[in-house]
């Protein structure tokens, strides 16, 4: 018991004011020493806010990844465009993981009002041809997520840079909307129904007498809205 009060004394000036004197008073005043060490030197040791630098690494290593193979594509001229955050997702709800995680994703950028291109494949089968073509044809998993031309990663890196503060740090330069704000052409459902063929994707051909595919449309007759989408 003495090496014990010798040791609290050695670590910790506040308890040679308050030295114990019975065994039981050592011992709450070992536990009160070991909770003040721990107070007390975490801000030492690090003072800045907690990250979570397993997530952090993880996003840079699929970042890293990815980002070497896919900046000639972008560059060649797709549409994942610098100034943008781009999000490649769907809405059905096909697969539970799937849908909930695009969800979570949509809701963390919501959040902090900024815009988002967001790409729903389940809309546009283009977007997954394109996503099919960043990937060099392999197969991922969705949501997938852009920022500033850059591959960023799925919900999961998102998540934990949402967690750490790292993507408050990222999105900083983009402007903010109203609370509230949605667009009035689209709802923020990013299509409108093709205004060239109603959405029907026929078009009749004067000159031929025949019906002819809408090319202003995609397949499900739609085409992105020109007030939120340029
Ligand atoms: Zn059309
Ligand atoms: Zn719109």
């Amino acid at each position: 018991m003495a090496d014990s009060e010798k040791n609290n004394n050695n670590n910790n000036t506040i308890m040679s004011t308050t030295k114990p004197t019975t065994a039981a008073a050592a011992k709450s005043a070992s536990a009160f020493n070991r909770s003040f060490t721990m107070q007390a030197t975490a801000p030492n040791v690090d003072s800045r806010p907690k990250i979570n630098y397993a997530s952090l690494n993880r996003a840079m290593t699929i970042n890293n990844k990815f980002y070497n193979r896919m900046d000639p594509v972008v560059s060649a001229g797709l549409s994942i465009k610098e100034d943008r955050i781009v999000v490649y997702l769907t809405s059905l709800r096909g697969i539970r993981r799937t849908f909930e995680d695009c969800y979570a994703v949509r809701m963390i950028f919501r959040g902090f009002r900024v815009w988002v291109d967001e790409r729903d494949i389940s809309m546009d089968s283009a977007y997954k041809k394109e996503l099919h073509c960043v990937f060099g044809g392999k197969n991922v998993s969705l949501p997938q997520v852009f920022i500033r031309g850059k591959h960023v990663g799925g919900a999961d890196v998102v998540k934990g840079m949402f967690e750490t503060g790292e993507l408050a740090r990222v999105l900083d330069g983009f402007p903010r909307r109203e609370p509230g704000f949605v667009c009035r052409s689209c709802g923020d459902v990013r299509f409108v129904p093709c205004g060239n063929c109603s959405g029907s994707r026929k078009l009749f051909d004067e000159e031929d007498g025949v019906l002819k595919r809408c090319l202003e449309c995609n397949e499900n007759g739609l085409s992105r809205c020109s007030d939120c989408c340029s």
